[in-house]
């Protein structure tokens, strides 16, 4: 994804108030390999309920605050966006309020994803491959494509609600 400034995250955010977005911590330093994001995101360390995520829809940086849900499942659940069977790391349960009326009334969108948000280095891992012939280079953009419609399609839906 394109790099970001501090304030262009804190000004994308699409279901945050002003003091929610003022309030926000950001990570120590934003000099990140944007070229290996397909969205970014990251835990508040002071209210580590919170979450949050940035991504690009239509050329417009969409950002999403998240808040991690009591929901347990009984199963190692699996991430809804990089679909990693070996995860190397924790999911969580987050819910994020719709933007605009919908969301003051309490709507929320909710999905299962990787706890740091770890989903565009898991997707970038070569996947094992599975048989002689097998296109790992093939898989692994294929799951980098699937992870960005994954996360495409959550900001549009809590951004328009469909
Ligand atoms: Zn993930």
């Amino acid at each position: 994804m394109l790099p970001l400034t501090e304030n262009q995250i804190r000004d994308s955010f699409i279901n945050a108030s002003l003091r929610e977005r003022k309030n926000i911590t950001f990570p120590p330093s934003l000099d990140l390999a944007w070229d290996d994001l397909d969205y970014f995101g990251w835990r508040d360390r002071k209210l580590p309920e919170l979450g949050y995520l940035v991504g690009w829809l239509d050329d417009v940086p969409v950002g999403i605050m998240l808040r991690r849900t009591e929901a347990r499942t009984r199963t190692r659940p699996q991430c809804s966006w990089c679909e990693d069977v070996h995860l190397p790391n924790d999911v969580e349960f987050f819910g994020a309020k719709r933007a605009g009326a919908a969301g003051r009334n309490g709507d929320t969108v909710g999905t299962l994803i990787c706890s740091e948000f770890q989903c565009s280095a898991n997707v970038r891992k070569r996947p094992p491959t599975a048989y002689v012939g097998f296109d790992v280079e093939a898989a692994r953009l294929q799951r980098i494509e699937t992870l960005r419609q994954h996360v495409a399609n959550f900001l549009r839906n809590v951004r328009d609600g469909s």
